[in-house]
């Protein structure tokens, strides 16, 4: 059996041996090994504070279904989750308000713009999708509006949740965006002129910096990713944290909208749900088997981590990870486990 085709019957393997557990820690290692040292690609700088994090981190983590993450390199160092919080708000928010009322909100369509293109869809006023950040700026303030003061606290509960431990926010991130967050403002007042939202544009600024500030690692991201793999239960943990409508119509935005202008690109190469953000994270969902999470700061011109993309990539291949590989023997993994 050639050296791919063995790789890639392994995640089907993990459910009756756990010891193959150790050859995924291999692959994973020798993917790290092979991007090491590209240094390509630049920090953030629009937001003061994330132009001066350490750029060159790198470090990757799957976490399995049977809640065991396996983690290289630098996947316990914290960094600020960023536009990966989108997915999550809009989970949530689909939860407490189902689709229909949430498609009253926020649309579901690629838009082809940068994510933080301040535009509405001109046929429904509505933002294009919960991925950019008039989307997710509008789900922040609806949750705002059916969560009132609490809504930080709830957000970052339910990100503990995905996540099997307590999170916290980084206090200096959350100040440099609202020192500088000039764009982020002028869409939350677009959102309230055209009625998406009627809190005030302040307040709800002030959740969506502070849940882009909320610190995570690669580990944490991979038991996020798992949590949606998982049919929204977290398999460290074993709590039910999102329901399965929602985790569906969110996995199914993240495929199409999830990697901004690099989504179309992303769909055909990696072929999996994912999203990035800012700070150089990014996580990917293997549907019914595992999550992913990479952190690399240096990002592309799309604003996405380009060894994070790289590294999502390279998985993919080698495991049959694409939703649409013949050779991904998907829900068969969790079989038995659910
Ligand atoms: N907090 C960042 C912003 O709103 C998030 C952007 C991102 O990660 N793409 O600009």
């Amino acid at each position: 059996m050639d050296e791919t085709l063995h790789h890639r019957s392994l995640l089907s393997a993990i459910a009756s041996d756990p010891s193959s557990t150790d050859e995924l820690t291999i692959i994973t290692k020798k993917v790290h090994a092979q991007y090491l040292a590209n240094l390509e690609g630049e920090l953030a700088d629009y937001i003061p504070g994330l132009a001066k994090v350490a750029p060159d981190h790198y470090g990757i983590a799957l976490g399995l279904p049977s809640g065991r993450v396996i983690a290289v390199g630098d996947a316990e160092i914290p960094f600020t989750i960023q536009s990966i919080s989108k997915a999550y708000t809009y989970a949530m928010l689909l939860d407490m308000l189902g689709t229909d009322e949430t498609a009253k909100v926020v649309g579901v369509q690629p838009s082809s713009d940068p994510f933080n293109t301040i535009s509405l869809d001109a046929r429904t006023h509505l933002p294009f999708n919960p991925m950019v950040n008039t989307g997710a700026i509008a789900v922040t303030g609806k949750l705002r509006s059916l969560l009132g003061a609490n809504a930080f606290s709830k957000i970052l509960e339910v990100f503990s949740n995905a996540a099997g431990r307590p999170l916290t926010f980084d206090e200096n991130i959350y100040q440099s965006e609202q020192e500088t967050g000039h764009r982020n403002r002028a869409i939350g007042h677009l959102l309230r002129a055209a009625h998406v939202f009627d809190e005030p544009v302040d307040e709800v600024l002030e959740i969506y910096f502070k849940q882009c500030s909320i610190l995570v690692t690669a580990a944490d991201l991979a038991v996020m990713g798992a949590t949606l793999a998982n049919l929204g239960k977290n398999p460290l943990t074993g709590k039910k944290v999102f329901g399965l409508d929602s985790v569906r119509h969110a996995l199914s935005v993240m495929f199409t909208c999830g990697m901004y202008d690099g989504a179309g690109d992303w769909a055909c190469k990696v072929g999996l749900p994912a999203k990035s953000g800012v700070g150089g994270g990014v996580l990917a969902v293997v549907n019914r088997q595992i999550g992913v999470g990479v952190f690399s700061p240096r990002l592309d011109s799309n604003g996405n981590s380009v060894r994070g993309q790289l590294t999502c990539a390279r998985l993919a291949e080698d495991l049959g990870l694409h939703a649409f590989d013949s050779l991904n023997h998907g829900s068969s993994f969790l079989r038995g486990m659910l």
